[in-house]
């Protein structure tokens, strides 16, 4: 496969055209950006780090019959991927209140929201990703009834799969963040599942493995991804 121009680059990765139309290479940067891009820093290690540990997470939820992009890792840093059409929606399924929920409600951050709950939000840096429902999506175009409800099914299934996963390796999925696209006439997980769009935390001591280190200046951010990915038995070698 023969990597061709760049065509497009985000914060944290940039995806390039292939000799293939269906599909794209995704290159994993050391670029770490929070609070929508406001705040940037390179952290050595990141994109190598991302990259495998997305590539094992879509393996393990291909294994469970979740469609997703993914189709294989290509270097250290980059992977392939089916070319999806992107809905404009990020899904959020919350087992523990943080961040945002804990900002907008003034709950207690930690404590267990049964059932989880299940936000959407516009894909928008400039609006700062706003939250959105089910009307406006549909009012305004950007995903229709059928591709929400598909959405929301297949955001709670991934939820099944790696709570349990990253509960085996002594760690609380407390959120997560995903986004989905078109190919085929179907629905498909696409982006990337990383330490970047999910939080973490130690069951036992509830120390934050997660962006949440770099959003909160609190060190040690890929050493923590590390520590993630040794407890899954991801190889970074
Ligand atoms: P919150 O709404 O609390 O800021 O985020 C909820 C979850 O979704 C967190 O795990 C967070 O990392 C993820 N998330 C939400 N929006 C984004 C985003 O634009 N980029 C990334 N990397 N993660 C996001």
């Amino acid at each position: 496969m023969e990597k061709r121009d760049a065509l497009y680059a985000g914060k944290a990765k940039s995806v390039y055209r292939t000799d293939d139309p269906g599909r794209l290479i995704l290159h994993f940067r050391d670029d770490t950006s929070a609070f929508d891009g406001k705040r940037k820093e390179a952290l050595a290690r990141k994109g190598m780090v991302n990259n495998k540990f997305n590539a094992f997470i879509m393996g393990k939820l291909e294994e469970a019959g979740i469609p997703t992009h993914f189709e294989k890792l290509l270097s250290d840093t980059e992977c392939v991927v089916k070319k999806l059409d992107m809905i404009p929606v990020e899904c959020v399924v919350r087992n523990l209140a943080a961040g945002g929920l804990v900002r907008r409600l003034g709950v207690e951050e930690g404590i267990v929201l049964d059932p989880p709950t299940y936000e959407l939000f516009l894909k928008n840096d400039d609006k700062g990703d706003p939250m959105i429902n089910e009307s406006l999506a549909e009012t305004f175009g950007w995903a229709t009834p059928a591709q929400l409800e598909r959405m929301k099914a297949l955001t709670f299934r991934v939820n099944d799969v790696l709570k349990n996963l990253f509960l085996e390796g002594g760690m609380l999925l407390v959120d997560y963040k995903l986004e989905f696209g078109m190919v085929d006439g179907e629905v498909v997980l696409g982006d990337e599942f990383s330490p970047d769009g999910c939080r973490l935390w130690d069951a036992r001591t509830r120390e934050k493995m997660d962006k949440d280190r770099f959003r909160q200046g609190l060190g040690g951010v890929i050493e923590a991804y590390e520590e993630v990915g040794r407890r899954l038995g991801i190889d970074f070698a």
